[in-house]
Order: C-alpha cells, then structure tokens, then sequence
C-alpha cells in the first residue's frame, strides 16, 4: 500500500553531512513492514529509570496503542519517538527509523519531526487564524505559493475531517474552535508538513464523547497514510481503533500484540488485571 501524500525521503535529508555513521536497516517483509522501532530504550529523570527495557516494532499503516496505567511510562516512550525528552531526560538506546537511529546526535531534528509528527493531549491551535495554523510552519521554512498553501490547507483539513466545518471561515481565530475541533485543527497541522509517523497522546482525553469519537473515526480514516501510535488510558478506544497493542507496567513493556488479544486473551496475568480494571 503506497501512500500517495508521503514524499518518500532519503535518511541523508535529515542527516546531517557530519553524521559519523549511517545504519541499514532490514525492513520487514511488505506485509508487515516496520515504520520504526526502539532497541534497548532506557529513558531516566535523573535518577528516576522511567522507562527501561523498551524493545518495541511498529508496523507502518497500522495504528498501535500504547496503554497501562498512570505513570507506567507511556507518555515517557512516545515523547522518546520524536526526540521530545531531548532536554529533560537522559534517553539511551537505539530509535531506528529509514536506517537511521534518531538519536544520533547530528540529526536535524526539525526535519525529523517533519517524518514523525506528535499531537498533545491538550489541543494547542496557535492564536492565529486555521488557516494560518495549518501554513505557519510551511512558510517558516519554505517558499509556497498562494495555490500551493490553499491546496494543503484543504487536503489537511479534509484528512482531519474538519474541512466541511470550517472552510467557509478559514480566517476566524482557531481559539474559537471547539475543543474536538481543535483537536482536529492540531491533527490537520500536524499532517500539513506530510509526516509519516503520526505521534498523539491522549488526543482525546481533554474531549467530550461526541468531539473523541470524532477523533477516533479521524485517526481510522488516516490509518490508510500514515503509521499512528497512540497513548491512550481509555482502553474501549483502544480496543476500537488500534491494530495493536502495547501494555506498559512500570516502566515496561509487558506485553505486546495485537489488539484483539490484548482484550480478549492476554498471555501475561498482569496485562489481564490491567484490563479488567484490577487496578490504574
Ligand atoms: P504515563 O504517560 O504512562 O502516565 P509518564 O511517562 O508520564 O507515564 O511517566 C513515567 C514516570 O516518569 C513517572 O514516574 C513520572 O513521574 C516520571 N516523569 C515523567 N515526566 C517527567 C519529567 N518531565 N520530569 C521528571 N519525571 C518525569
Ligand atoms: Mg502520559
């Protein structure tokens, strides 16, 4: 399955030329070929191993979810996917992703996380227009025609299911929005730069019932185009949307597979009292 909106780019667009050393990697076979994975992730606060034993693949077109109770981790790891920890963890380990491990230090992490986009638990629309959310960080780095950022403004918006809602007022302020609308704002800005990996925590945990389950059938819809990793403590909508699932315990993972054997037979008895509500 090809995905018409992701411009394929070579690992040496992010690398930098200093980079000391370039990996190959071994995709999976076509059927389940890896988006990126973790080996031997340890992310320490200081003191505090948060997450330890983070061995994780992710499939590329499938959404995973990454679920377990608060504080075991899940936030600690996603971050970990798109550099985010940089400034206040201690992250080591090897982040593979096209070849490359993200954690090298000459990688350009903006360009990364133009590949590997993340959206919070909490939408975050800049105080500007929706438009202007969508074309901000285009036009920080590139030059666009008027044609070429109208176009992406409706593709995006379109993704994210938000365009019939909003685009006869793309110039109003997005703090007007909704918060499921908002959500959907950030998703659509977050696609706008043509990632690959899409990265949410929590998306809709801040939403009512009608704007999650707007979230929810968005992040299906996309799943067709982008690999999507999702940290979620609602375990319904984990078992809705994802293909897998990942639970975290402690800073581990504990057990991992897909998503309808998580929730119905799980291999490990703590994975089976997390699921029942035993606890978290
Ligand atoms: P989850 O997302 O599963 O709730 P987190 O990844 O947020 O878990 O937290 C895992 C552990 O790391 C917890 O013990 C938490 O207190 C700690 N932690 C998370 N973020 C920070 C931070 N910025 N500084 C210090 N400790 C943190
Ligand atoms: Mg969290």
């Amino acid at each position: 399955m090809t995905n018409p909106n992701f411009e394929f780019k070579p690992a040496s667009d992010f690398i930098r030329e200093d980079a000391p050393e370039r990996y190959i990697y071994n995709m999976a076979s076509d059927k389940h070929e890896i988006a990126i994975s973790t080996h031997d992730l340890q992310v320490s606060y200081g003191d505090n191993l948060a997450l330890s034993e983070g061995d994780l693949e992710f499939e590329r077109y499938k959404i995973t979810s990454l679920i377990g109770a608060s504080g075991s981790g899940k936030s600690t790891f996603l971050r970990s996917l798109n550099r985010m920890n940089d400034d206040v963890a201690t992250v080591n380990g090897q982040i593979m992703y096209r070849g490359v491990d993200i954690n090298t230090k000459n990688i350009d992490v903006y360009e990364m996380r133009r590949h590997i986009g993340m959206v919070f638990q909490r939408p975050n629309p800049f105080a500007k227009s929706i438009y202007d959310n969508i074309t901000f960080a285009l036009t920080q780095r590139g030059n666009y025609t008027k044609e070429q950022l109208d176009e992406i403004v409706e593709t995006s918006l379109k993704q994210a299911a938000l365009w019939d809602q909003v685009k006869d007022e793309l110039n109003k302020s997005a703090l007007a929005l909704s918060g499921g609308q908002a959500q959907r704002l950030v998703i659509a800005r977050a696609l706008a730069l043509k990632p690959d990996i899409l990265l949410l925590d929590e998306p809709s945990s801040a939403l009512d019932p009608i704007s999650s389950a707007q979230v929810e059938d968005t992040l299906i819809e996309l799943k067709n185009q982008y690999t999507i990793i999702i940290v979620t403590h609602n375990m319904q909508q984990a078992a809705r949307i994802s293909d897998y699932t990942a639970f975290f315990h402690l800073g581990k993972v504990i057990e991992y597979d897909l998503t309808r054997k998580i929730f119905t037979r799980p291999k490990v008895a703590l994975t089976n009292d997390y699921i029942s509500g035993n606890f978290g």
